[in-house]
């Protein structure tokens, strides 16, 4: 029979009437039945964070502090019953739902270290001005399903820390091992601290638009993300967005070829190529642009599209069949225009189960659509350029600014031309590494505000700013 799972409210484990089907990917097998949430399930939710603030916001940080670690344990302690059950939902390989469900706890326990502390503005005769940090009140999140866990948590964590209580919604597709996790902290987290509730794409606009949400935390597309902000404007709630990217990399001709292949290969084909900050486009210098793509076409010889769940799989499905088709749209427009391919390409969309093989795209045109656009799938166009000038104007050529690489043995022209990308993170050589202590979020349609360090964190709070006149005569 399919295990259904309950949502959390106010401490509670509850279903509803209503329930939705959970597939996996692998297999187009229903494995998960889950609560379908309206307006009345919503208004329970918030209510109990609402009531639940009234003392949460009071906790001493440092008690805050102790049940998210305690939280961050009890998922590290069931980490491998988590990782299986998010390889089922997501697709990605174990070893790659491992990380996640490791690294979701990990951030969990570094975010928590984190401090509010007030700041002086001025310390003189005549005034004493100083600023605190207060919590916003009740926070919606909405995530989506490429890292399901490691989304939620990273919203829940710090938004507890700063003092705020959440109503955390799910993607659809992917809520079962973040259902699993309301289970594990039922009675870790207060009543009303956490509710986690899940529901169709419809729920969403219900969380924006709610009037008792003072804050929204969103992770998904750029096209939701403007809609979020649409809805939250009606009463003006606080935002933060973090949302699509087209990120590139820039190999420079000193890269060492065989050492940077597999490195830019995993950057584009982790998770599916499911990342936001995935390498979606590579520009590669012409002196070793055959060179180097050759290489990477031979490290994807090497690597196995399949089931996450077997053995040696490196490359899982694609999460659903709307993202699935959409790859294929974006592939089969490469194949219309006449583009050429260095590997893959060709999808059987009759198969069961969504995948996409391995697709190594030939140096493209600078609008072809699998280039222009953020593909969010294992395809990967590489590009070539002359001069590093060209190549930043390129890169900079894009509707997003969410991450970008540049791989080079001179770091300090890395650092360069990283100042010269308009994006929130760049990294030199290396990809996808991102820290619980610096701020990560976009720049243009890739979102704004930040998650993680102090930056993240204040983004739960307001300023409030406390003057004492010294010297007043009263
Ligand atoms: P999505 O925008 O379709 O959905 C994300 C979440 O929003 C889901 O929970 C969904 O149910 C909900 N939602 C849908 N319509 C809504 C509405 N009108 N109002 C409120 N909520 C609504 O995104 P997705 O397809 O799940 O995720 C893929 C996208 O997320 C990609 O573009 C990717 O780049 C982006 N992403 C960004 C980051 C980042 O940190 N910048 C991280 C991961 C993914």
């Amino acid at each position: 029979m399919t295990k259904s799972y309950h949502n959390l409210i106010d401490g509670e484990l509850v279903g509803t009437g209503t329930t939705m089907e959970v597939l996996n990917p692998a297999n187009e097998e229903v494995i998960g039945l889950v609560p379908s949430c309206g307006k009345d399930e919503l208004d329970r939710a918030v209510a109990a964070a609402r009531k639940a603030f009234k003392t949460w916001s009071k906790t001493p940080i440092e008690d805050r502090r102790a049940v998210i670690q305690a939280m961050s344990g009890a998922i590290k302690e069931n980490a491998d019953e988590l990782f299986r059950l998010l390889t089922s939902e997501q697709g990605k390989p174990h070893d790659q739902a491992k990380g996640e469900i490791y690294g979701a706890a990990g951030m969990m326990a570094a975010q928590s270290t984190l401090n509010l502390d007030d700041e002086i503005n001025e310390d003189s005769d005549q005034r004493l001005s100083r600023t605190r940090r207060v919590p916003v009140g009740v926070v919606g999140g909405i995530v989506p399903w490429n890292f399901p866990v490691m989304m939620a948590m990273q919203k829940i964590a710090p938004a507890m820390l700063s003092g705020c209580t959440i109503v955390l919604k799910p993607s659809p597709f992917t809520p079962l091992a973040t259902l699993r996790i309301a289970e594990l902290i039922k009675d870790i987290a207060p009543a009303g601290v956490v509710n986690i509730i899940t529901g169709e794409d419809s729920l969403g606009p219900l969380i924006t638009e709610h009037e008792d949400i003072d804050k929204i935390t969103f992770t998904g597309s750029t096209a939701t993300g403007k809609k979020i902000m649409e809805g939250a404007s009606k009463d003006l709630k606080r935002i933060t967005l973090e949302l699509g990217g087209n990120d590139a990399s820039i190999v420079l001709p000193d890269a060492d070829v065989e050492k940077v292949a597999e490195q830019l290969f995993w950057s584009s084909f982790s998770n599916a190529g499911q990342i936001c900050v995935a390498a979606k486009r590579i520009y590669i210098h012409e002196d070793i642009y055959d060179e180097l793509s050759a290489a990477i076409a031979k490290v994807a010889e090497g690597v196995t599209v399949g089931d996450g769940s077997q053995q040696g799989t490196g490359v899982g499905p694609i999460q659903n069949k709307k993202q699935f088709d959409r790859v294929c749209e974006l592939i089969q427009d490469a194949k219309d225009n006449g583009y050429k391919f260095l590997s893959g390409g060709d999808v059987d969309p009759s198969g069961t189960g969504y995948y996409v093989p391995i697709t190594i795209m030939d140096n493209p045109p600078e609008d072809a659509r699998i280039v222009a656009e953020e593909q969010f799938g294992p395809v990967m166009p590489l590009m070539k350029f002359s001069s590093e000038e060209e190549a930043i104007e390129r890169a900079n050529n894009s509707e997003y600014g969410l991450a970008g690489a540049i791989w080079t043995k001179d770091t300090d022209k890395g650092v360069e031309m990283a100042e010269q990308l308009e994006t929130g993170t760049v990294w030199i050589n290396e990809f996808l590494h991102l820290s619980p202590f610096a701020p990560f979020g976009g720049h243009k349609q890739s979102g704004f505000g930040a998650e993680y360090g102090k930056e993240g964190l204040q983004e739960f709070t307001y300023p409030q700013v406390i003057t004492v006149k010294k010297d007043a005569a009263v």
